[in-house]
């Protein structure tokens, strides 16, 4: 019997004969990420359905000496879900079929559940339940809660509700060796020794699979107000997001920025329409929530929104009159990346900032940029109020597009120099995978570097789970 049968028949064994793809064409979707810019290679891709099964594949796995490449929604943004296309011997793992809701707890304001559910089904439970789980993203209907704790997604409510990091009480995983770690627990005090749950949300698939998790719920709002708001500049936007907050504290939950640029793009792409009549240079989505429902939000909404524009920190302000209108400006919001993805290839950065520092690290890599590549077209948009750009750079048309994409390492240079300069970080919320990893070494400490290494070292001896990424 040749080796790939031998491999089939061990992993078949384990997980049942169908959920082991070998074929080119089945395997095809799993080995390339979400932008199409890293493809891999694998011997297989394995589709347990359970922990055991899950630990059964990994324990395989290191005792054959091949790699694991934990996957789920296959939504990530730098790589770190596909295999690498020239490397070690690897399976993919998708997570998809752990889909079993372990426990629902309403008075203690949690959910037990298995990674594979998606974040949108997670969000749909809660609120079955009559409560909140505060992810989310435009990726929600295909990512999967253990890809979100893998990479501790942000998302549009951070503002308000935190990362993904804030909602994780417990997890279980199957560490690097196949042994099961079941840390699942529903305490918001447990003061005995490492965190081992937060060692886990974000290592990006490095330091085992996560197979599990418990997740604290929130209270539902009970008014949701959404505003479209323009500025001519963004110290402008600045200042209003610094009066919302002072005035209106834990009611902002999502203060998103979007560029003319990025307008132009959902108009020629998708054919969005503009909110307001006149087209200014920076965009703000405002969403206000209470879990009061006596005073009605809108006439306070209304007060506030109209002090702003006398100060001069907007322009101009539509407020939506209706859910369906509210979804009408989320939806613009959340389909830029789609329309920046038909305009041709970006070279993208997300990377976060204090929110001090944003206009002028904008006005500063603008000139830069412009300098440098006169034909470039910035395209920037994101969570403000969390001071997380999406600071990307395309061209007028496909072909400027693929001469931008091209320079990228010189343009990467120019963005990711300003935003150290500025004190950010060249990671927000995507994480690292194999985009960023060659720059993990020039921002990280070397002592931050070297607890990092050892971290990997203890957990992961033989560099078998997802290597090449991260680290
Ligand atoms: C249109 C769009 C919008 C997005 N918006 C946002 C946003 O606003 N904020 C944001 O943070 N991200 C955003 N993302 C990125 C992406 O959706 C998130 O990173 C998401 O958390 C990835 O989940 P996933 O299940 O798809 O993970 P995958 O892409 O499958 O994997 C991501 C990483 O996690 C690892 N991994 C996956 N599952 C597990 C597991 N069970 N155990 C251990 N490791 C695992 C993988 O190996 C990989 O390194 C967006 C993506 C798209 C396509």
């Amino acid at each position: 019997m040749g080796g790939s049968h031998i491999l089939v028949s061990a992993l078949s064994d384990m997980v049942g004969a169908g959920h082991v793809l070998t074929e080119a064409h089945d395997m095809s979707p799993f080995l390339t990420d979400w932008r199409g810019n890293f493809t891999g290679a694998a011997l297989a891709v394995v589709r347990p359905a359970t922990a055991a099964q899950v630990a059964a594949v990994v324990g395989w796995a290191q005792e054959n000496s091949i790699a694991v490449v934990p996957q789920g929604g296959n939504t990530g943004l730098v790589g770190g879900s596909v295999p690498l296309a020239i490397g070690p011997p690897c399976v993919v793992v998708s997570t998809a079929r752990l889909r079993a809701v372990r426990a629902i707890d309403t008075a203690n304001r949690t959910l037990t559940v298995e990674a594979g559910c998606t974040l949108a089904a997670v969000q749909a439970l809660a609120q079955e339940h009559g409560l909140l789980y505060p992810v989310s993203l435009a990726a929600e209907g295909t990512a999967q809660i253990g890809g979100t704790l893998a990479t501790n997604a942000g998302g549009v409510q951070v503002l308000k509700y935190g990362n993904t990091r804030d909602q994780v009480l417990g997890v279980e995983v199957v560490l690097p060796d196949g042994r099961i770690w079941d840390g699942l627990q529903g305490l918001r005090k447990d003061n005995t020794g490492y965190d081992l749950r937060h060692l886990m949300i974000g290592s990006e698939g490095t330091l085992g699979i996560i197979t599990a998790a418990t997740l604290k719920l929130v209270a539902r709002p009970r008014q949701t107000l959404v505003a479209w708001a323009s500025t001519p500049t963004l110290a402008q936007a600045i200042a209003l997001l610094g009066f919302l907050l002072d005035t209106v504290p834990d009611r902002i939950a999502a203060f998103e920025v979007v560029s003319d640029a990025c307008m132009q793009l959902v108009k020629r792409h998708l054919g969005l329409a503009h909110p307001l009549t006149e087209a200014l240079p920076w965009n703000i989505l405002i969403e206000w929530v209470d879990t009061d429902a006596e005073a009605p939000l809108v006439e306070r909404a209304q007060a506030l929104l109209g002090q702003a524009l006398a100060e001069q920190w907007l322009a101009d302000v539509v407020i939506a009159q209706s859910e369906a209108q509210a979804a009408a400006l989320w939806h613009i919001r959340e389909h830029v990346p789609e329309a920046e993805k038909r305009q041709g290839k970006a070279v993208k950065h997300d990377v976060s900032l204090p929110v001090s520092a944003i206009a002028e690290f904008v006005a500063t890599t603008d000139a830069l940029l412009q300098a440098a590549f006169p034909d470039a077209l910035i395209v920037n948009f994101g969570h403000l109020g969390d001071g997380n750009l999406h600071y990307n750079v395309t061209g007028a048309d496909g072909a400027t597009a693929m001469a931008i994409y091209n320079a990228s390492a010189r343009i990467n240079a120019i963005v990711y120099d300003s935003v150290v300069r500025h004190g950010g970080s060249i990671s927000a919320e995507h994480g690292i995978g194999q985009l960023k990893r060659s720059m993990v070494a020039t921002v990280k400490s070397p002592a931050a570097l070297a607890m990092m290494r050892s971290i990997k070292q203890a957990l992961d001896p033989h560099n078998l789970m997802n290597p090449g990424k991260l680290l």
